[in-house]
């Protein structure tokens, strides 16, 4: 489906307004978080902070300009991406009736839970010794987190985070507007765990949303202690591979 010419300007005006889009995304979306629960909502909101101390003004410069770096690195999987898809190689399908119905948010949590699998490996991989300092300590300069840290990589961890979506699209059947909410779910989320604030619920239901879905405090705790909780989205995998830190429900802070 030929929908554009695809010569060298076109790839760079694609190039530039996808990469201003993320940057836009990601300070609109993370100064919005920001405002909403550390201004607006800071009263209900203060026995939920995970950490009172401010977050030092030279580690929020250094997050936003990995996260600059970043946006350019997915823009460029962004156009990729597109250009497969304008060339028909992606299973990705725009005719809503292609599949049944009940297929959409099937297909949302497969791919969410592809992209956790992977990244939870990629994860442990780039905790290795050898490897930690080329790849991931640059996220880890951030102890106390803030919405800042959310797309705060090392541009070669970065290269791995942005090819796992554009890969899993090539093979699993996912509608148009089913790719644009897992984005979307990607940068909630990202927000979500960095931000430093624990919004999910509590009580009975919280403790059951919480046992799968990870939170601010659970990422809080592989960001202080290192070497549990490294899912994305999910718990599982660091259940089943016993590298959990369970937190303590009492204090609704990481258990040390
Ligand atoms: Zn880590
Ligand atoms: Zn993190």
């Amino acid at each position: 489906m030929q929908i554009i010419q695809f010569d060298i300007k076109t790839i760079l005006i694609l190039l530039v307004l996808l990469f201003v889009i993320i940057v836009l995304r990601y300070l609109l979306f993370s100064g919005a978080y920001y405002y909403t629960t550390f201004v607006l909502l800071k009263k209900s909101l203060y026995s939920r902070i995970l950490d009172h101390s401010p977050v030092p003004r030279k580690q929020v410069r250094s997050e936003i300009y990995y996260s600059v770096i970043s946006a350019g690195i997915f823009a460029v999987f962004g156009v990729g991406t597109y250009w497969l898809w304008d060339q028909g190689y992606t299973a990705v399908y725009q005719d809503i009736s292609d599949y049944p119905l009940w297929y959409v948010p099937l297909s949302v949590l497969l791919v969410l839970f592809i992209q956790d699998t992977y990244y939870y490996w990629v994860h442990r991989w780039m905790h290795r010794p050898r490897i930690y300092k080329y790849f991931h300590k640059v996220h880890h300069n951030s102890v106390h987190t803030s919405v800042w840290t959310s797309f705060s990589f090392h541009p070669l961890e970065t290269l791995l985070q942005a090819l796992i979506i554009p890969l899993i699209i090539l093979f699993v059947p996912v509608h148009i507007y089913a790719v644009l909410a897992i984005l979307i779910i990607m940068t909630i989320s990202a927000t979500i765990n960095h931000a430093g604030v624990e919004i999910y619920p509590s009580g009975k239901y919280g403790a059951w949303f919480g046992r799968l879905i990870i939170g601010a405090t659970h990422h809080d705790v592989h960001h202080r202690k290192f070497l549990y909780n490294y899912g994305l989205y999910f718990t599982l995998w660091d259940k089943w591979m016993g590298t959990e830190k369970e937190l303590d429900p009492k204090q609704e802070t990481p258990a040390s």
